[in-house]
């Protein structure tokens, strides 16, 4: 199921910027299900516990994160 969607994943999707290098990474923001986008080095921020922590550290990113991770429990039983 999962491989079959990321086969559909448009050519402006994988073009724009690099993706999680992370086995199984499904941290993608806008499209909770697929690879999030490399922010620091070679993964995203989900898949690199520094980053993550540092995030929640601060106030604001402490929020987006929570907000996110809600969005990805609503939208990943969908997405499964
Ligand atoms: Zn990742």
């Amino acid at each position: 199921m999962l491989e079959a969607a990321l086969s559909e994943v448009p050519d402006d999707f994988t073009r724009g910027g690099r993706c999680c290098m992370k086995p199984g990474c499904v941290f993608n923001e806008r499209r909770p299900g697929f690879p999030g986008r490399a922010t620091e080095g070679s993964v995203c921020r989900w898949c690199n516990p520094s980053v993550l922590e540092a995030a929640i550290d601060g106030k604001a990113g402490r929020g987006h994160i929570l907000q996110s991770m809600s969005m990805f429990n609503c939208k990943d039983k969908t997405v499964y």
